[in-house]
């Protein structure tokens, strides 16, 4: 049986979730989203959550260590992912990578691939900038690719619509230049390796999710031959 290790890659607002959903239907594999998990394991008040709140209030990082031993890796290790998973928010940067592939050696497991979408900054402040969010609901709108139909309120219940602090202009460039700088070495590191697949996130959703599941369909065939 084949193996496919995944991780997924590629700046906010450039559609990650939408293709995480698909490749697991695809390929019938658990995903995880370390962003999610932690955000969860806060709230719940767990064990993890305590410690991680604890980092977060000091105003430190999480330790990659934490991440990789608490979150990553009993998931991998885990029945649900014997044959595969996809793995998304980590690693983010060179070390966490290199953390993350002696803690697989340790299993005798390694990537498959590391799945990159790759969409321009200025279309990411477009696709963002652009979202509107109704006050009352939360009901999304964009204003150039899903207008409301009077502009500046809800369809649904009339309310106005607001941009949120996170959406503005400013805010999207600063988190993008966060996540170019982290991952400036991280792509070399994993396309030296031979594991970067790279995929135009400018196409629509059911193009890249085409790409990426004709990739997927030939490594495991290569593995197999
Ligand atoms: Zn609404």
């Amino acid at each position: 049986m084949t193996e496919l290790n995944l991780i997924l890659m590629g700046p906010p607002g450039a559609g990650k979730g939408t293709q995480a959903e698909r490749l697991v239907d695809d390929f019938d594999l658990p995903y995880y989203a370390t962003g999610d998990i932690l955000r969860a394991e806060r709230q719940n008040g767990s064990e993890l959550g305590r410690k991680v709140e604890e980092y977060l209030q000091k105003g430190d990082l999480v330790p990659d260590e934490l991440i990789i031993e608490e979150v990553v890796m009993p998931r991998i290790d885990s029945p649900e992912a014997e044959d595969g998973f996809l793995l998304d928010g980590f690693p983010r940067t060179q070390r966490q990578a290199e953390a993350l592939d002696a803690a697989m050696g340790r299993l005798r497991r390694e990537l498959t691939a590391v799945l990159s979408i790759e969409v321009p900054d200025e279309e990411i402040v477009r696709r963002l900038s652009g979202r509107r969010i109704c006050t009352k609901k939360g009901h999304v709108y964009h204003v150039e690719f899903d207008p409301p139909k009077h502009e500046g309120f809800c369809d649904q219940d009339g309310s106005p619509l607001v941009q949120r602090d996170d959406d503005k202009p400013e805010t999207v460039q600063h988190r993008l230049d966060v996540f170019h700088s982290q991952t400036k070495t991280l792509l070399p590191y994993y396309e030296k390796r031979g594991l970067l697949r790279s995929f135009d996130g400018t196409r629509p959703p059911e193009e890249v999710h085409g790409h990426i599941r004709a990739t997927l369909a030939t490594l495991k065939l290569e593995d197999e031959l």
